[in-house]
């Protein structure tokens, strides 16, 4: 059997976010509407610092307003929240996100819960966690976004498809299970206390990797064909001593031989995470003023 065909995350975010940008000046040119992306940051984790410097790097090249509130990790919940709130009343912001994790004195359900749900361009409110369980618009969390959109670009309808995801969290496993429901798969949510993983696995035309485990899902585990998506990112040491490397939740080597379709990591899912939020952002812009997303 062929290789698999490599999905290609890091060329579709860049096309995504090279639309963006068009869309965005369109809105400009039109309604003089600049769509703001506000991130708060609590603390200094290194990691978060660059999630969030990538964002705003990312949100500013698209023609978007980005800004970063930056807050020490002595922020109480109550300074916090009061931010949030007067974000929810800028009329120059349109979407809000408050980068996780935060310290452990802070309450994060209590943060989001604050957000404007209509600025909740992360998509973790529980008023959109609903809309996207019943089927109203509303605003999706943006790693699962990224995976319909690399599922798309490889098969073009996925009605009557059996779907496995692996992983219910909050924000990849159960809004991706959504999605695929909506578009008509057959949809199993797996996870630590699913009873033979492999086999289930074995089942899915599209299989969904949301775990956090180096290379857990094995080659035998693919059903032959199936469209392949690795959500995981997880640092392992590499051959050369002292040195890392990021690899999926899926062994890749050992999946692309019995795959149809199937993400690398890093360049597959990763990229997609940002062009979504900044896609999200785009439409809170165009929502709140009453005007429609331009084409
Ligand atoms: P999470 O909140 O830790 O959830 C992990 C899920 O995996 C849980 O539902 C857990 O089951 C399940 N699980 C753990 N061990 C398992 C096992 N042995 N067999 C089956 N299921 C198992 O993680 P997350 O936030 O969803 O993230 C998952 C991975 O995606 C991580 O590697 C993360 O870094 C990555 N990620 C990537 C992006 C991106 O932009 N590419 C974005 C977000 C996350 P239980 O519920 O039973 O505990």
């Amino acid at each position: 059997m062929a290789e698999a065909t490599l999905i290609d995350g890091k060329a579709t975010a860049e096309k995504l976010r090279a639309d963006i940008g068009r869309r965005t000046a369109a809105l400009t040119a039109a309604h003089g509407i600049v769509p703001g992306l506000a991130t708060v940051l609590v603390g200094d984790d290194p990691a978060s610092r660059v999630y969030v410097r990538n964002k705003i790097r990312q949100a500013d090249e698209a023609g978007l307003r980005g800004v970063t509130q930056s807050l020490p990790d002595t922020t109480s919940e109550a300074e916090l929240l009061a931010r949030v709130r007067a974000l929810n009343d800028d009329p120059k912001i349109h979407g809000i996100l408050v980068q996780l994790p935060l310290p452990s004195h802070i309450d994060a359900d209590a943060v989001i819960d604050a957000i404007d749900p209509d600025k909740d361009v992360d998509g973790f409110h529980a008023i959109n966690a609903g809309r996207l369980m019943i089927g109203r618009p509303g605003f999706v969390p943006c790693t699962p976004v990224g995976c319909m959109m690399l599922i798309d670009s490889v098969l073009d309808d996925l009605t009557g498809a059996d779907a496995v995801v692996v992983g219910r969290s909050n924000i990849v496993g159960k809004p991706m299970a959504q999605l695929l429901l909506a578009r008509h798969c057959t949809v199993t949510i797996a996870h630590s206390r699913t009873r033979d993983l492999a086999e289930v696995c074995r089942r899915a035309d599209i299989l969904v990797a949301a775990v956090g485990r180096p290379r857990m899902i094995e080659g035998g585990w693919i059903k032959p064909g199936a469209v392949v998506i690795d959500v995981g990112i997880n640092r392992v040491a590499a051959e050369e001593e002292g040195k890392t490397r990021l690899v999926g939740d899926v062994d890749f080597e050992a999946a692309r031989k019995v795959a149809g379709a199937i993400t690398p990591v890093p360049g597959g899912v990763g990229p997609m995470t940002i062009a979504c939020l900044l896609q999200n952002t785009l439409t809170a812009a165009c929502r709140i003023n009453g005007v429609a997303v331009p084409d």
